[in-house]
């Protein structure tokens, strides 16, 4: 409670309960990518009586304050996750949708090279692999 009592104020969002326990959620599921259905419906197993329209305009204010990312990868909902300040990319399933994190200090460093190559340096990427489990491939 006091974290995000602390984090809300850091970020200048005045202390709402709505805020609260959504930003509960997301410090509960840290590393975890969420819809905005996933938030609700994660409220709605708490006896939380928040509505999906609060959700949306929660998620869209931390989205602005800097607190969470928001993702819109394909075929798909958009995920949020809390902005941990540190890069990662993501690997999407699309059979389950499932969303998994990566880094590789090779992929960055050919980028860098990359860019470099044509004369500029990286202000920022994102990098989405859409997969299938291994043992789901579809034959070629
Ligand atoms: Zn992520």
């Amino acid at each position: 409670m006091e974290q995000e009592t602390k984090e809300l104020r850091r970020v200048g969002l005045k202390v709402t309960h709505p805020r609260m326990r959504i930003l509960q959620i997301f410090d509960e599921e840290e590393g975890n990518h969420l819809t905005a259905e996933d938030v609700y419906k994660k409220l709605l197993a708490h006896q939380e009586d928040i509505g999906l329209a609060t959700v949306y305009r929660v998620l869209t204010q931390f989205e602005a304050a800097g607190i969470i990312i928001k993702h819109n990868f394909e075929g798909g909902q958009a995920v949020y996750e809390l902005d941990r300040g540190r890069h990662h990319d993501h690997m999407i399933d699309v059979d389950s949708g499932k969303v998994i994190e990566f880094v590789s200090e090779e992929i960055e460093r050919l980028q860098r090279e990359i860019a470099a190559r044509h004369g500029y340096v990286i202000e920022d990427h994102s990098l989405v692999l859409y997969v299938r489990p291994k043992n789901h491939a579809r034959k070629a």
